[in-house]
């Protein structure tokens, strides 16, 4: 269960998230979507403190953390239970597919080299990459790199995935294999928060989705109620321009 309750996030100016509320169940799957700097990313790197929230509550699974007196371990507490996936895949250019993979393994959950190096070899497999493993970025595709990001936070056993458009810096052509790999992710159960511009698949993945604007969540509903009568203006318009 994750249940955020007034999260608040400004940077010196005004709020870029303002007051939001959001609460998911266990195997959920929540998009959302909403115009350009509305603070989609920004709520996802406030529920593991990417960014820092000045104000509210985050709990996912059996961690509560209070964003204004919140410490170094309720921070690694949240970490350790959030995986995230990038629009830029945040892959270590310098590193394997297989060692970007063990990196938090080892580092974040002290698992010793021989297991992380078992289960990224084994999540490769899950992702279609077996043959990968000792490929540097640079030597991969766009759509293999995200393949990698995505293995990277599958292998960690997140409470949450969070993924920031993960399709947005895609060619076209390497979309669809990302696409399907979540759609792996989801059978799997797995709690998942993403932010995505794709709202075909977000009509098709989506347990419920979430329309932001101006830093708040301004509708909240199936996606059948979401995209088939939006009631507020502001999504009727947006959902204009998108589809
Ligand atoms: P997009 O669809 O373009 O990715 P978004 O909804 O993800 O937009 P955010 O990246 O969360 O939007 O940004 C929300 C607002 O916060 C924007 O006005 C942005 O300029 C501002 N912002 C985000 N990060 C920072 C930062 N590190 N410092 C200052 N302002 C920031
Ligand atoms: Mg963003």
């Amino acid at each position: 269960m994750i249940d955020i309750s007034g999260l608040t996030k400004h940077f010196g100016g005004g709020p870029v998230l303002n007051n939001i509320d959001l609460q998911i169940a266990d195997g959920e799957r929540v998009v959302v979507i909403g115009p350009s700097g509305t603070g989609k990313s920004t709520l996802l790197r406030c529920l593991n403190f990417l960014d820092v929230p000045q104000a509210g509550r985050i709990t996912i699974g059996d961690v509560t953390v209070d964003a204004a007196k919140a410490g170094k371990a309720d921070v690694l507490a949240l970490r350790r239970r959030t995986a995230m996936v990038f629009q830029n895949y945040a892959l270590f250019a310098n590193k394997t597919a297989k060692q970007n993979i063990m990196e938090a393994l080892v580092t974040v959950q002290k698992r010793s080299k021989a297991e992380a190096g078992e289960r990224a070899l084994a999540v490769l497999a899950e992702t279609g990459l077996a043959d990968k493993a000792d490929s540097y970025p640079a030597a991969l595709s766009g759509g293999q790199q995200q393949r990698v990001g995505i293995g990277r936070a599958m292998a960690l056993e997140a409470e949450l995935m969070l993924f920031d458009e993960p399709t947005s810096a895609l060619d076209p052509e390497w979309v669809g294999e990302v696409l399907d790999l979540m759609r792996a992710v989801a059978e799997r159960k797995q709690t998942m928060l993403i932010v995505t511009h794709e709202m075909q698949f977000a009509r098709e993945i989506a347990d419920r989705v979430i329309f932001m604007d101006g830093g708040k969540i301004v509708e909240n509903g199936a996606p059948s109620e979401i995209f088939g009568s939006p009631k507020d203006a502001r999504l009727q318009k947006f959902l204009k321009r998108v589809e």
